[in-house]
């Protein structure tokens, strides 16, 4: 596969499975497997994976591009496909000794039946996912894991959880080592509703890990090395994907504000509202400015990506950042050019309103990383 063609496949499946499903889908905070079968049928799940697993074995642009596109339609199933990509990266990372029996579940993403998601934070130490609380003990040719994992996007409909435990001899906060756990475990299961503000149709419901038991070859990560995988590894994707993110939902609501100030009419002027106000015409060009900045800085950061340097690591965070606060402004002012039309909900334009906030909430928020950037800055330790 190629960039040109998986992007194509990306916006055939926006535009005949996501675009007609989505409102309905996030009204009643609906799961779509069906995007996720059609995902999985064109190839995509296996987006970044290697060829020898039968993956397409494409790179951070392809991926930025696909990411953007899907989101652009509906964010809910780009966020299910972004944590499933993530969960990829990391299985297909994990140390040597696992690679034998590891091999059929990325054969099985390769093949587009098998979805995978990360289960990183925790009740207890909340979007602090570095961090957590829930310990692995050594129980035989294995570990045994308790953990009350807070959200995990995909709950009850991915085939593998990737979970973070301190590793049973952990000394520090950030001594966490990461195992891959199928959805078939006993003692793993679903604790709770999804009835988010936004991104109501990606499931990300809280688990519960009661006694799992982990055989030592799905231990992904040597002990204690889950926070560099989770930093180096895991990172990058995480704020390139959710940018991406940020810009469908910035396009679609400029797309969407551009049809209502056309269609829309004042009928005793004889204009549109695009035609009779000024001030709709500045907020809407306003809009499509912030638009194409973020597009520029994701085209940056795919870069860094491509060819990592010194900066690399800076433009991870920033990136991320910039995208939660640019989504939530542009999508605002769709609201506010809109009006009422948008308010009571006749356009889908709320929708993208709702589901823009989860970025600047998701860990690492945009708080801990502008925290991150200023204290890097600084030359502080980050942890
Ligand atoms: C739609 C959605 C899907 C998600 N999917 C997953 C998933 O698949 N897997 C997963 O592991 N997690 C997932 N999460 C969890 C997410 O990554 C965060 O852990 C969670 O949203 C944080 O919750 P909280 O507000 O309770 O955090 P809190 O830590 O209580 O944060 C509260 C506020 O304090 C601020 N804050 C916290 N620490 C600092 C600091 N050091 N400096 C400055 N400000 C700070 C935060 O920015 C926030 O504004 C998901 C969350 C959402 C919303």
């Amino acid at each position: 596969m190629t960039h040109d063609v998986a992007v194509l496949k990306a916006s055939k499946i926006a535009s005949h499975v996501l675009a007609p499903a989505a409102g309905q889908n996030d009204k009643a905070g609906r799961f779509s497997t069906e995007a996720v079968e059609a995902l999985g049928e064109s190839g995509l799940l296996g987006l970044l994976l290697s060829v020898d697993f039968g993956g397409a074995g494409l790179g951070p642009r392809t991926f930025a591009a696909v990411m953007a596109t899907l989101a652009e339609a509906d964010a809910s199933v780009a966020m299910v496909y972004l944590m499933h990509i993530l969960g990829t990266v990391a299985i297909a990372a994990a140390r040597p000794s696992a690679a034998q029996a590891l091999a059929p579940i990325l054969r099985e993403i390769g093949a587009g039946r098998h979805l995978s998601t990360l289960a990183f934070s925790e009740v207890g130490s909340r979007s602090h996912f570095w961090a957590p609380i829930s310990r692995a003990h050594q129980n035989g040719n294995g570990v045994r894991i308790s953990a009350k994992k807070s959200w995990v996007t995909s709950a009850g409909h991915a085939h593998s959880y990737v979970v973070s435990a301190l590793a049973p001899e952990g000394a520090g906060t950030t001594d966490s080592t990461l195992y891959l756990l199928g959805a078939d475990t006993a003692g793993l299961s679903v604790a709770g509703p999804w009835d988010g503000l936004g991104l109501r149709a990606n499931a990300s419901a809280p688990i519960a890990l009661d006694d799992c038991q982990v055989p030592s070859d799905f231990q992904l990560t040597d002990d204690g090395a889950g926070f560099p995988a989770m930093l180096n590894i895991v990172l990058p994707l995480f704020s390139l994907g959710s940018s991406a993110v940020a810009l469908g939902l910035c396009r679609a609501a400029v797309a969407g504000t551009t049809s209502h100030l056309k269609s829309a009419k004042f009928e005793h002027l004889g204009q549109s509202l695009g035609e009779s106000l000024p001030t709709l015409r500045a907020q809407l060009a306003t809009m499509q400015i912030d638009t194409d900045g973020l597009s520029a800085r994701i085209d940056d950061l795919v870069e860094h990506l491509e060819k990592p340097r010194e900066t690399t690591m800076l433009r991870v965070l920033e990136s991320k950042a910039a995208a939660g606060d640019v989504a939530i402004s542009v999508t605002s002012t769709a609201m506010r050019v809109c009006g009422g039309a948008a308010f009571s909900k006749h356009l889908g334009i709320e929708r993208l309103f709702r589901d823009a906030h989860a970025g600047a909430v998701m860990a690492p928020t945009g708080d801990v990383l502008r925290e991150f950037i200023g204290k890097s800055l600084l030359g502080m330790p980050l942890f």
